[in-house]
């Protein structure tokens, strides 16, 4: 059996068995963990499930922060785990707040390992040929750092790139070399996946990233870097300022000499004024295109579609530094309609009930019942216990015995000037409607967050957009009607309380829109990047509360515009 029909076959086997799979992961994990310092306090060395049940707290990272730390700073493992800790991830955190560290060892590394090797099985299944040629794949890291206690410390992707599991990924046919990747130099390892990319374009047929975001970006450094990209093709020589060794030496090599031909056919596709379909113009033999596209990367979806004319786009899977969750069985269903299958070896899943009025109703993984709104909660080998997720997920479908779930929000990004709340949902659902109207004067929206002033009396909502032209070069022309009118699309589709708060008491203000310059987003990931956010693993926060942060955009600004009427409740 080839190794794509046998991993198709475990997640068979895995999903249709996911009860048993569960409990004995659950016992698998108390037998090991049982006499840890954390969990003797509440199970005083037993593994049996009810008590666990029973006596081991729902936690936060602030309740599991001191473990953690202490272990970092030098003490054993098992004050928190029965496996020894080798690795701390760095949580990107930034849409909720400050980076968090989590303790792991090679286990993740393998699961991650595992489900790259199911997302490419499960795509295989669906689309012809993907095995037959190679991913142009944005994945990047940055320098390592260390715990206290010599541990490294550093992004999951980052961890799993320079992990062992990376080097021998079977399913591993990039065009970047190892180098480029492992390049810690952000700059300087887009241009040269770029260039890797470019060079070898008939032999391309996928194109990836852990995040949607980091395809957006891709596309606009191609914008202002294909000139370069050409020049270097045309006289088979990379720019001087890629001045890491090894990737220059690796990137050189494939680049091997001069090559006219290509260089002039890229020249014509990138001069265009238009940049519609420019992925798929730029590489002819690409199927799809493989970034997770859900949550709030479902604002980069509109913009994905417009370069790459609509290939497919398939959202892999739901995990995150804390443990994988599940993968996307169904890679061709339309964007609003992803749902991820839990896969039970990964970690012991368990769910609270997010309904008001209800008294934190926990349930297993096999319980859970469709249509209802859950946070996850994580107890995985590592030291986390019933570790709250901050996600809310709904419940969608089973596949064989294992649910399905559409990810809905990350739990708190919330904007609320008054009692009301406007969702990370409620926020994307809005800038979809608006994105409409945008389009229809010719701009696109490349970045966008929010925050809720409440210097002004009464306190409105305020979005910064940094706005592009469809056309390549053109000039981002800001009509104040439009501009209005995205402001009213987006109140008209929040829900009634504020609509009633902002129409009818005067309790929330005009919503406003700040245009930021072109760029302002890339400054922004600059800035988090710089407090310790990977690249890859990037994701711009939905909503803002920091001043240094609020500093960077408003020293951007170009124009602001406010809504000129009130929502009809
Ligand atoms: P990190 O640990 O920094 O990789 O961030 C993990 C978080 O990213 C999760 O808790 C989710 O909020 C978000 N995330 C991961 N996968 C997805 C997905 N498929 N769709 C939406 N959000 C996701």
């Amino acid at each position: 059996m080839s190794t794509l029909a046998s991993k198709l076959k475990e997640l068979e086997e895995l999903t249709s068995n996911a009860k048993k799979i569960q409990d004995d992961m659950l016992e698998e994990i108390l037998k090991a963990n049982a006499n840890t310092e954390y969990l003797r306090r509440f199970l005083h060395g037993s593994s049996d499930k009810k008590l666990f049940q029973k006596n081991v707290p729902v936690s936060s990272y602030e309740d599991v922060k001191p473990y953690i730390e202490r272990v970092a700073n030098g003490e054993p493992s098992y004050i928190i785990s029965g496996e020894p800790i080798t690795n701390f991830l760095l949580s990107t955190g930034t849409s909720g707040g400050k980076p968090k560290i989590y303790p792991t060892n090679n286990k993740y590394f393998e699961d991650f390992a595992f489900f790259l090797a199911l997302s490419s099985a499960i795509i295989s299944k669906y689309v012809d040929g993907v095995q037959e040629g190679k991913m142009i794949m944005f994945l990047n890291t940055i320098m390592l750092s260390t715990t206290p206690s010599g541990l490294d410390l550093a992004p999951a992707t980052t961890s799993y790139a320079m992990s062992d599991y990376f080097k021998k990924q079977p399913s591993k046919c990039y065009t970047s070399p190892d180098e480029v990747i492992l390049c810690v130099d952000s700059k300087q390892s887009m241009y040269c996946h770029l260039l890797c990319g470019l060079v070898q374009r008939e032999e391309v047929v996928s194109m990836a990233s852990s995040f949607a975001s980091t395809l957006v970006q891709a596309i606009s450094f191609l914008e202002t870097h294909w000139k370069e990209l050409c020049a270097n093709i045309r006289s088979g020589h990379v720019s001087e300022w890629i001045t890491d060794l090894s990737c220059r030496e690796s990137v050189s090599a494939i680049l091997g000499g001069p090559n006219l031909d290509l260089a002039n056919l890229i020249e014509r596709e990138c001069i265009q004024k238009s940049w519609e379909g420019i992925i798929t113009r730029l590489w002819p033999n690409i199927k799809y295109i493989r970034s997770i596209s859900t949550g709030q990367m479902s604002q980069h979806i509109p913009t994905l579609e417009f370069y790459s004319n609509n290939l497919h786009l398939f959202s892999p899977y739901y995990a995150a530094s804390e443990t994988f969750f599940g993968v996307n069985v169904n890679p061709l269903c339309k964007p609003q309609d992803i749902s991820y299958t839990f896969v039970p070896n990964m970690s012991y899943f368990e769910f609270l009930l997010v309904d008001e009025g209800i008294n934190e109703e926990i349930v297993d993984l096999v319980d859970v019942k469709i249509g209802c709104y859950y946070e996850p909660l994580v107890t995985n080998h590592f030291g986390l216990y019933r570790y709250k997720m901050g996600d809310i997920l709904q419940v969608t479908g089973f596949y064989n015995s294992a649910p399905q779930f559409k990810f809905v929000r990350r739990k708190n990004a919330v904007i609320s000037v008054q009692v009301e709340t406007t969702t990370e949902e409620d926020l994307l659902k809005a800038l979809n409607h608006a994105a409409h109207v945008l389009e229809s004067s010719g701009l696109m929206l490349m970045g966008f967050t929010c925050y809720s002033d409440i210097s002004t009396n009464p306190g409105h909502y305020v979005l910064y957009w940094e706005l592009k032209a469809k056309k390549t070069n053109g000039i981002v022309k800001l009509d104040n009607k439009v501009m209005v009118e995205c402001c009213c699309v987006v109140e008209d589709s929040f829900n009634v309380i504020y609509k009633t708060l902002r129409s009818k008491s005067g309790q929330i203000g005009p919503l406003e829109i700040r245009v930021v310059q072109q760029g302002t987003f890339d400054s922004l990931m600059e800035y988090f990047i710089s407090k310790g956010a990977s690249a890859s693993q990037y994701k711009a926060p939905v909503c803002i509360n920091s001043p240094a942060v609020l500093a960077i955009l408003e020293d951007k600004v170009l124009a602001r515009f406010f809504s000129d009427k009130s929502p009809p409740v």
